[in-house]
């Protein structure tokens, strides 16, 4: 099996995959420095696009994606690739999403959260991975953002943001400690549903 991974569920897919006996490649997109590497095979590395993919995947019996809920181009090349493979199967391995509860703000993307953050709080809290801090560090310039993030970003932010490199799991005692220390007024997250990271919501 080709398991398209990077997210906690795929490492205990792969787990428990390998444990009944299967043959397993996790694939990772090489995002972090030092991944948690799952059991089986492991590739690094995008595929080349659908192509690529296809290739990977034409000597495997199934393709696995149980990639993050916001990953979606990588979802859509596995399906892509894998619609012009007739005797490789595809599954897909959805994650629940969050119940939305009172008080939340739900919104389409980036920029939207950005500017609703804005007159939210003075104290954000960023949990919304690396790559997107650039279309925060405008609107929230002036806000004492504290930004949780795996490995360092790679552009400047603003004077007053502070940066805490960290990964989960995140245990309720550990979420309010940073929180209250921070004295984070607002919370910037993405639904990526499931339970591990619901610690923060609480
Ligand atoms: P994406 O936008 O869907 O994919 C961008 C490109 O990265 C893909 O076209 C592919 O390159 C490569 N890629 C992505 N996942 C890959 C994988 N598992 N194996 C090999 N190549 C992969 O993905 P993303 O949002 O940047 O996420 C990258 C990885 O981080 C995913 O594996 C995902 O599970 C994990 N992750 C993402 C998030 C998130 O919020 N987006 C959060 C936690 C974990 P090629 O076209 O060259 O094949």
């Amino acid at each position: 099996m080709l398991l398209l991974g990077g997210t906690a569920e795929a490492r205990s897919l792969a787990d428990r995959l390998v444990g009944l006996g299967h043959h397993v490649t996790t694939s990772l997109a090489g995002r972090v420095r030092e991944p948690r590497l799952p059991v089986g095979e492991v590739r690094i590395g995008g595929f080349g696009g659908i192509d690529g993919l296809r290739s990977a995947a034409a000597g495997v019996d199934a393709v696995v994606d149980a990639t993050h809920p916001f990953a979606e181009r990588i979802s859509a090349n596995a399906a892509a690739a894998c619609a012009d493979l007739p005797l490789v199967r595809l599954v897909r391995l959805v994650r629940p999403g969050w119940e939305p509860r009172t008080g939340w703000h739900l919104v389409e993307g980036h920029e939207e959260a950005a500017a609703k953050a804005v007159h939210l709080g003075h104290r954000p809290l960023l949990t919304v991975g690396r790559q997107p801090l650039g279309r925060y560090a405008g609107p929230l310039r002036d806000h004492a953002v504290l930004a949780r993030v795996v490995d360092p970003p790679d552009i400047d932010l603003p004077p007053r943001w502070e940066v805490v490199l960290d990964r989960g799991p995140y245990p309720l005692m550990r979420e309010l400690a940073l929180q209250e220390r921070h004295g984070s007024d607002v919370l910037v997250t993405k639904d990526s549903g499931g339970d591990l990271t619901v610690a923060k919501l609480d």
